[in-house]
């Protein structure tokens, strides 16, 4: 396993569309190992493979409660509203409350090759929305995000 540089908003990468994914072989899987180690190391609960240079519809979300690995994962449906504190690995000192989708079901495929559908609520919700954003060049501060001041940040410290 190897930990993975981070791309910092700002690189134009981060607003390119991601590619699906046509074989999982052992490079997609070393790839998958790789994003989740880096993703712990920098202390995340998501990352998709853009931000590690990797223009493939790929990401790993780990919530503590929850661990996924997404591979070309299509939104089915969202439901609800939910606003929260929300940050990125790739924009880090920059914090924002955005509102997200309370309930989503995502169809993926599994490392496995298998394709399934997943449904979340809440964090879990709003994490996948956030990760599946960056497949589409999004930044999560793009659309429905109050950033943070830096005194407003002191109260969440
Ligand atoms: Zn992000």
């Amino acid at each position: 396993m190897a930990i993975l540089n981070i791309v910092k908003d700002g690189d134009e990468i981060l607003r390119k569309k991601s590619k699906p994914v046509d074989k999982i072989d052992e490079k997609l899987l070393i790839l998958l190992d790789d994003m989740k180690e880096t993703m712990e190391k920098a202390g995340g609960v998501g990352l998709a493979a853009v931000q590690i240079g990797k223009l493939k519809q790929v990401i790993v979300i780990d919530t503590g409660e929850d661990q996924l690995e997404l591979i070309n994962p299509k939104l089915l449906s969202a439901k609800g509203e939910q606003e929260d504190l929300e940050g990125c690995l790739s924009c880090p000192g920059k914090w924002g409350i955005r509102k997200r989708p309370l309930k989503v079901e995502v169809e993926t495929l599994t490392r496995e090759g298998k394709t399934v559908r997943k449904k979340a609520e809440g964090f879990l919700a709003k994490a996948i929305c956030h990760e599946m954003d960056h497949l589409q060049g999004k930044l999560f501060y793009d659309e429905d995000c109050r950033i943070l001041s830096p005194e407003e940040m002191k109260e969440y410290e």
